[in-house]
């Protein structure tokens, strides 16, 4: 790695003279044009690092496609300096004004190593910050193609530098060094930077960990909530961490679901190669080893595996489904990150949303039933997001509101204005105008108080 101090100063140069928000608007455009137009090479370089299947190596292109163009349209409007109310009726003007947070530093996963990366990095750019970036070490050529790809849309290279390296090295300097720190990945990692935020008391967004509950009530569609339910759990092999690994589904259909549920499962094409995979293998043979330990684990403490559950080939690992996982095994509240989860049976939407609700976790959750009855199970929810007959991909996708994680799965939002704003910094700029707030020596101290007294009187009444 160059001096981390030289990449700073590069960084800190850049920023200074960096493009208007109008012309890195048109650089955004032309990069959502430029990932669709290039998305097979993307595609390529996506799957060689995670072996993860072509459709949903496609997700990130169109993430990265939709959150720029997004972003690119909202910029400008959203940065402007805003007029607010002021203290005093036409005597204060206020105004709010943005300024950007000057260096952010990124720190992202492996599981999506295009949309984790660029996703974040286009808002911290849109609003006007250089960006330090490091990817995860086992997916460093999809973040430096997509970077080669910003810069020929006419991004300038010392605003956005990508650092490949480990995270004692490279993840430590940018927390220690960066202005505001976006953080993707475990609770774990998550926990120890936030303390270093702590400490140095800078902007801090984390998004973590999840054990994301699906609700299936009797009023579903049953073709569809085994549809729903074998996407949310197995998309990108389950390594995602807004998927599914826990199944509430309500007793007067448990049997027909699961039927239809496990014949879905069983009819999953998996492999490596193009589109016709409905998923790919998992990021390594060690990391398959562990999702097959939790699988032991239950199966030794008295659970049943109604699909998958075989001990893996290489990195490939089935699509498992259990059954009567008893309290005591680790894969009822931890997070695996792969293609396994657990059905529970229960008597009513009550039971449903109270052990949806019982984990440490909040990222995303999903139910499936009539909407009228989906909606009210939604809002009792304690998730970031939740999805209506869907797993998460309608939520994730809906780019103009936030998402991020409740409890143990985050702090602060990506998406939305949320996802932009917490880039910058605000100022909040008030003009006081012909008399002082405190009256000054204009008016008795006596005066002012019973005159203010009547305006905040009269106030409660008419305003
Ligand atoms: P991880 O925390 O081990 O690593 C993530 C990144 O942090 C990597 O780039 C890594 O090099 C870096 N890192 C690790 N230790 C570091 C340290 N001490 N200092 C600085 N940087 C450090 O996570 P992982 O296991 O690679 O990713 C999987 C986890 O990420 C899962 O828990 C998953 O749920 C979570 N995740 C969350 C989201 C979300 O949006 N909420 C998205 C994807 C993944």
């Amino acid at each position: 790695m160059t001096d981390f101090s030289d990449i700073l100063e590069t960084a800190r140069r850049a920023q200074r003279n960096r493009p208007t928000t109008g012309e890195l608007a048109k650089i955004f455009l032309r990069y959502h044009d430029a990932v669709l137009a290039r998305q097979s090479e993307l595609l390529d370089v996506i799957q060689k690092e995670t072996g993860k299947a072509r459709g949903h190596a496609f997700d990130e292109v169109l993430d990265v496609a939709i959150t720029s163009r997004h972003y690119a349209h909202i910029a400008a409007k959203t940065l402007k300096t805003r007029r607010k109310k002021g203290a005093l009726p036409v005597l204060t003007r206020t105004v709010v004004e943005r300024d950007p947070v000057g260096v952010v530093g990124i720190i992202s996963p492996w599981n999506y190593p295009l949309s984790l990366t660029m996703s974040d990095a286009i808002p911290a750019l849109l609003a006007g910050n250089a960006v330090v970036l490091k990817p995860d070490s086992k997916t460093p050529e999809t973040a430096l193609l997509a970077a080669e790809m910003l810069f020929e849309a006419g991004l300038p290279r010392d605003l956005f530098q990508v650092v490949p390296g480990s995270g004692a090295t490279v993840g430590q300097a940018i927390a220690h060094n960066c202005d505001y720190l976006m953080f993707t990945g475990s609770t774990a990692t998550g926990r120890k930077l936030g303390a270093i935020a702590g400490e140095r008391l800078i902007g801090y967004s984390a998004e973590l960990g999840g054990k994301n509950p699906l609700i299936v009530d009797e009023s579903a569609d049953l073709a569809k909530a085994a549809e729903v339910a074998a996407q949310a759990c197995f998309a990108n092999s389950g390594q995602l961490c807004i998927s599914i690994e826990r199944i509430y589904v309500h007793r007067a259909i448990a049997q027909e679901f699961t039927e239809a549920f496990v014949k879905r499962t069983q009819e999953m094409k998996v492999g490596v190669g193009g589109w016709e995979y409905d998923m790919g293998i998992l990021i390594s043979e060690e990391h398959a080893t562990k999702v097959h330990e939790f699988v032991e684990d239950a199966v030794a403490k008295g659970a049943r595996v109604l699909a998958g559950g075989i001990p893996p080939e290489g990195r490939l690992y089935q699509p498992t489904i259990l059954v009567d996982v008893p309290e005591d095994a680790r894969v009822k509240r931890e997070e695996v990150f792969g293609p396994l989860v657990y059905l529970e049976t229960v008597d009513s939407m009550d039971e449903a949303v109270a052990r949806a609700n019982d984990t440490d976790y909040g990222l995303n959750a999903s139910v499936v039933a009539k909407p009228s009855v989906a909606r009210r199970i939604a809002s009792r929810l304690h998730a970031g997001t939740v999805n209506i007959n869907e797993g998460f991909a309608a939520a994730w996708a809906s780019i103009d509101a936030p998402m991020g994680g409740w409890k143990a799965s985050g702090l602060g939002r990506r998406h939305g204005v949320e996802g932009l704003l917490k880039f910058t910094e605000s100022r909040t700029v008030a003009e006081q105008r012909l008399v002082l707030i405190s009256g000054g020596k204009i008016v008795e101290r006596e005066t002012y108080a019973q005159v203010m007294s009547t305006a905040l009187k009269l106030g409660r009444k008419f305003l």
